[in-house]
């Protein structure tokens, strides 16, 4: 069975002072609220400068808190001023990377060949690669939901091979920080459409295997709907993220 999983990607917010004062705060609540942690992984994505500071804690406290960066160099090492080896992340302890957010492909320019060499160079780092994919709205008119989901996958996970541990997220970018999710329908259409390709591509085991969350406009008050379609196992959370009170209450979409 696939661990549901719930991740806050913080996007360009808190630094590290403040990445310290909420992921102990999350800690307290999911403790006070007896999470268990077997049932849901929860996870959180913050700004490169942050993880230092999240890795000390998380580590000398022993959380049940997993973290990751927002994204990683297709490169190990070298003269790339501004880029972040996978080979770093992996050094702080990162298990997750964010890879093609469509902020990143929309203001960075990422292509889906990017995206390859990124998921490859995540898999040679030992980080499992958390693979976005989502259509525009524009898409969404022209092509329906999921004929761009579908072709960036198939381009991102070239290098990948069967038995592979990964996570897709489905981020209609329309969804995305606009308040109008898709419907739990919508969602577990494109997650079916996605499971099938990814076990055409890697196999039937790494197909039923592989997590695939929702992400776009996930709040406390919508998540058990879409944690109760079959094929969506978790969520990527932007703002709600954000707010402590909300974020616990989407870990424990159960209650
Ligand atoms: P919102 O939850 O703010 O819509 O953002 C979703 C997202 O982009 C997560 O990666």
């Amino acid at each position: 069975a696939r661990t549901p999983f719930i991740a806050g990607n913080w996007k360009m917010n808190l630094d590290h002072l403040q990445s310290i004062a909420f992921v102990q705060k999350l800690a307290w609540t999911l403790r006070d609220a007896k999470l268990d942690t077997k049932a849901v992984e929860v996870a959180v994505f913050p700004p490169f400068t942050d993880l230092r500071s999240v890795q000390t804690l998380v580590g000398s406290d022993d959380l049940p808190i997993a973290f990751g960066g927002q994204d990683l160099s297709r490169f190990d090492s070298g003269a790339y001023t501004g880029e972040i080896s996978g080979a770093f992340l992996k050094g702080l302890d990162c298990r997750y990377v964010l890879i093609g957010h469509s902020e990143r492909r929309e203001y960075h320019g990422e292509t889906d060949a990017d995206c390859a060499e990124k998921v490859a160079a995540a898999i040679r780092h030992g980080l499992i690669p958390v693979l976005c994919v989502g259509e525009t709205a524009e898409d969404l008119e022209r092509h329906g939901a999921s004929a761009i989901p579908v072709k960036q996958l198939r381009e991102a996970l070239g290098p990948v091979q069967r038995g592979q541990e990964l996570v897709v997220a489905y981020e209609p970018v329309w969804a995305i920080g606009s308040g109008q999710p898709a419907t739990p329908q919508q969602a577990q259409d494109v997650a079916v459409t996605l499971r099938g390709e990814l076990a055409e591509l890697l196999g039937d085991e790494t197909g039923a295997a592989t997590r695939i969350l929702y992400g776009g406009s996930v709040k406390s008050s919508n998540i058990a709907s879409f944690m109760r379609e079959p094929d969506i196992d978790g969520a990527l959370v932007g703002g709600a993220s954000l707010q402590l009170d909300e974020f616990a209450s989407i870990v424990q979409f159960q209650k």
